[in-house]
C-alpha cells in the first residue's frame, strides 16, 4: 500500500514537473533548447527521488540501477540538446558554444563537474563486483556532490528557477524535502550497547545486544559499532532472534577485516542500528505451506522467521563444510518444538536442494544467501513453477 501510494506521489511530481516547464514557456523557444530544459528539470526530479528512495533503505534492485543510468542519460540529453539548441540560435558551431555555455553562465562549470562525477559513479557501478565494497560505497557517496552541483547550477542559471517565482518555491521544496528525509535516515539511528559476544561455532559469533529494537523477524540493520576504527563503516547484518523489547541478537560469520575483528567486542561498547530494512518478511497473503532455504550465514533472518512463521515449513539449509552449519542447536530445538524437519546439506550442488522438498510448487519459497546461489535458486525455482518467491542477497 505504502509503496504504491510513493509511487503516485512519484508521478504527480512528475507530472507537476512538466506542468512548471510548460507554463515557464514550454517549446516556446528554440525546440532543441526547451527539449533540453525538460530533460535537465527530469533528471534532477529523478535524482531526488533516488536519494528519497534509497533514505527508506539500502537499495540493490534493478529500480535503483534503472533510475542511475535514466538519470544519467537525462542529464547527457539535456547537455547536448542545450548546446545544440544555442548554437542553432547563435548560428554558431558546437564547440564553440559549448565554450561559450562554460565561460558566459554561471553555474555550467560546476554542472559539467556534477555530470562528470555522475559518469564515474555509474561506471564504479558498473564495476561493483570488481571493487572493495569500500571503494565502491565513497565513490557512490559523491553523488551527493554531484547533486548539490547540480543544484547550484539550477539555481544560478535554470530559467525556470530565475524567473518564475512558484517554481523556484516549488523546486526548493523538493531539495528540502529530500535533504530532511536523508538527515531523518542517519538521526533515526537507534543507540544500543554490546551486552555479550558468544562464540557460535568456526568464525562466527552471536552478539547479543542491549536496547529496544522494533523490526518484524527476517529485516536487517546496518550496525556501527562506536568503537576505534570501526565507527565510520556501517555493515548489513539481519537479526538472527526476535527483538524481545530489550534487546535483540545478530549471528556474524567473520569473512572479511570487520565481521572478523567483531569477535573482539568488548560488553558496553555502543552501536548504532539504522533500520529495519528488507523485505525478507512473512508474507501477507501467504500459502499454508512454505520452504525455507539458505546458503551458509543465510540462515540468520530464517532462523528469526522460524520463531513465528505458521503452518508447514520445511528448511533445506546448504553449507560448503560440515563446520559451516551454523545456529545447528538452536533450529533444531525449534524444529522439535514447532514439528517440521530441516534438511542439512553439505557441499554437494545445488541441483539436488529442490529434490529434497517434492510439493515445493504448492509453498511460498523464502532464499536466503550468497547473490550467486540466491539468483540460482530463482531460476530453479520459476521454472519449478513456484509463485511466490521471496530473496534476501548477502551482499549489497
Ligand atoms: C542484507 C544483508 C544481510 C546480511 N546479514 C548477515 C548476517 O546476518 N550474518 C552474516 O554473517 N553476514 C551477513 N551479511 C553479510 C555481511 O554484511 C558481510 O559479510 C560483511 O559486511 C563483510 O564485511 P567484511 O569487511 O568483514 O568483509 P569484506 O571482505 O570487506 O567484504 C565481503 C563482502 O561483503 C560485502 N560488504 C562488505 N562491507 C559491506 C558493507 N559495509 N555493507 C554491505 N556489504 C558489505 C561486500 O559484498 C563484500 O564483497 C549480510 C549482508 C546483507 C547485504
Amino acid at each position: 500500500m505504502v509503496p504504491r501510494m510513493l509511487a503516485l506521489l512519484g508521478f504527480a511530481n512528475a507530472v507537476a514537473v512538466v506542468a512548471l516547464w510548460l507554463h515557464g514557456g514550454g517549446l516556446h523557444d528554440e525546440p532543441l533548447t526547451s527539449l533540453g530544459r525538460l530533460t535537465g528539470l527530469l533528471g534532477a526530479y529523478l535524482s531526488l527521488v533516488e536519494l528519497l528512495v534509497l533514505a527508506r533503505g539500502p537499495r540493490t534492485s534493478a529500480w535503483h540501477r534503472w533510475a542511475g543510468h535514466a538519470v544519467l542519460w537525462l542529464l547527457i540529453a539535456h547537455t547536448v540538446l542545450i548546446t545544440t539548441g544555442y548554437a542553432r540560435s547563435d548560428d554558431s558551431g558546437l564547440l564553440a558554444q559549448a565554450r561559450r555555455l562554460i565561460e558566459e553562465f554561471p553555474g555550467v562549470i560546476t554542472a559539467t563537474a556534477g555530470l562528470a562525477i555522475l559518469i564515474g559513479v555509474v561506471i564504479a557501478s558498473a564495476l561493483r563486483r570488481r571493487l572493495r565494497y569500500e571503494t565502491w560505497y565513497f565513490i557512490h557517496l559523491y553523488t551527493y556532490l554531484a547533486i548539490v552541483l547540480a543544484f547550484s547550477h539550477q539555481l544560478a542559471t535554470g530559467t525556470e528557477f530565475v524567473g518564475d517565482s512558484v517554481a523556484r518555491t516549488y523546486w526548493y521544496a523538493l531539495y528540502g524535502v529530500t535533504l530532511a528525509a536523508i538527515v531523518w535516515r542517519y538521526a533515526r539511528a537507534r543507540p544500543l550497547r554490546v551486552e555479550r559476544v558468544v562464540d557460535a561455532g568456526p568464525g562466527v559469533v552471536n552478539i547479543e545486544l542491549a536496547g529496544r529494537l522494533r523490526a518484524r523477524p527476517g529485516q536487517f540493520f546496518r550496525w556501527r559499532f562506536l568503537t576505534r576504527g570501526r565507527w565510520f563503516e556501517a555493515h548489513p547484518f539481519s537479526l538472527s532472534a526476535t527483538p524481545d523489547g530489550h534487546g535483540a541478537r545478530i549471528t556474524v560469520k567473520g569473512v572479511g577485516d570487520h565481521s572478523r575483528g567483531l569477535r573482539d567486542l568488548r560488553p558496553g561498547t555502543r552501536v548504532l542500528a539504522d533500520g529495519p530494512f528488507g523485505g525478507f518478511t512473512r508474507a501477507a497473503r501467504r500459502r499454508p505451506r512454505a520452504a525455507l532455504i539458505a546458503g551458509g550465514a543465510g540462515i540468520t533472518p530464517i532462523r528469526a522467521l522460524l520463531e513465528e512463521m505458521p503452518g508447514d515449513l520445511v528448511v533445506v539449509y546448504r553449507a560448503p563444510r560440515a563446520e559451516d552449519v551454523i545456529l545447528r542447536d538452536e533450529l533444531d530445538a525449534l524444529a522439535a518444538a514447532r514439528g517440521f524437519s530441516v534438511h542439512y546439506v553439505v557441499g554437494g550442488d545445488r541441483d539436488g536442494l529442490l529434490a529434497l522438498v517434492p510439493d515445493i510448487a504448492e509453498r511460498d519459497v523464502y532464499v536466503c544467501g550468497p547473490p550467486e546461489m540466491v539468483d540460482a535458486m530463482r531460476a530453479r525455482l520459476r521454472a519449478a513453477g513456484v509463485r511466490r518467491i521471496v530473496t534476501e542477497r548477502f551482499a549489497l
